[in-house]
């Protein structure tokens, strides 16, 4: 009897990792004929200046247009991308639709600041991703200070020493570097001394802790560590008028989040920056 559960057990977990591993290919093949047929295009968040209420930089975040018109956010393809290898060329096209985009947007006069764009641990990694990144900055006629670069603490701690050695040579070029979801990897801060920053992104989940006294001081402790190093700060995923004005407080000057508007289209972060642009008091809660 006992043998018989276990059996079935088996087959159960073996058909478990069957699906898992269908479900898999299906995405990787998705993927392959996304990068063929064009499907990955990129959304935009702004970035708000806490005191001048000005958008200072948007944030590219890929996205897999089907053709019926559904929009994928990368939570259900990234993984697999990461994995087969594939958010190589994810992102590139990125990078280049990203900076396509921001040259635009300068040159109509709707922008004057940075793109920020997530680089994968594989992309990073990549010997030639300086030369790419030239490439493609010459390709579309971006000066290079107008990008920003996002990694991760994961990404830089593989290698800090060879990550330290590309973040020196993006940064010579006038590219800006943030460390994204700060607090929830494992970097020392002894490392963070060292990684050649301009930005700290807070992760979202402290700012979902702000409720409390002690999750308001950590991000005030976090905010205190940037500008302790000269780095500027952003929140990630404010939601609330409450923790803005609690971010506001902790001296915190850069804000993300659906508070002010959620990853746009191009079409629609046109209209966002034009309206903004419009507008000519800043739109910020200021008490
Ligand atoms: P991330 O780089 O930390 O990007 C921020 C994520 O938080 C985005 O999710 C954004 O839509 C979401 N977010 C921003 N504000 C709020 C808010 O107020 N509330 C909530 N609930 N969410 C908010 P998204 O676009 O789904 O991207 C998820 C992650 O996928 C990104 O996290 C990044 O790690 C990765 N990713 C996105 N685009 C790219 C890309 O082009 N290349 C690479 N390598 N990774 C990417
Ligand atoms: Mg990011
Ligand atoms: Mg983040
Ligand atoms: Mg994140």
């Amino acid at each position: 009897h006992a043998k018989s559960a276990g059996a079935n057990r088996y087959l159960f977990f073996n058909d478990t990792m069957n699906k898992q591993a269908v479900k898999r290919l299906q995405i990787e093949n998705l993927i392959r004929h996304g990068l063929k047929e064009d499907y990955f295009t990129v959304y935009y968040q702004p970035k708000m200046d806490m005191l001048s209420g000005k958008v200072v930089g948007m944030e590219a975040l890929v996205r897999f247009i089907t053709p019926k018109g559904g929009v994928i956010s990368p939570g259900s393809f990234i993984p697999v991308a990461e994995e087969t290898g594939q958010i190589v060329d994810i992102g590139t096209v990125v990078l280049r639709k990203a900076c396509l985009d921001v040259k635009r947007w300068l040159d109509q006069g709707l922008f004057n600041g940075r793109v920020a764009v997530n680089l994968s641990a594989k992309q990073f990694m990549l010997p030639f991703l300086c030369d790419q990144i030239d490439d493609i900055l010459q390709q579309t006629n971006l000066a290079s200070y107008h990008l920003e670069l996002e990694i991760t603490e994961g990404t830089v701690m593989q290698s800090p020493t060879l990550a330290i050695d590309t973040m020196k040579k993006l940064r010579a070029r006038g590219i800006h570097l943030a460390m994204d979801d700060f607090g929830t990897g494992y970097s020392s801060l002894a490392y963070l001394k060292q990684f050649p920053l301009n930005t700290l992104k807070i992760d979202k989940a402290f700012i979902d802790d702000m409720s409390s006294a002690r999750g308001r001081n950590m991000v005030d402790t976090i905010v205190t560590i940037a500008h302790n190093l000269s780095l500027s700060v952003v929140a990630e995923g404010v939601e609330t008028l409450e923790q803005l004005e609690q971010l506001r407080k902790l001296r915190c000057e850069i804000i993300q989040g659906y508070y002010y508007s959620k990853p746009l289209s191009a079409d629609d972060f046109a209209a966002f920056l034009m309206a903004q642009k419009k507008q000519r008091q800043p739109q910020l809660y200021v008490s």
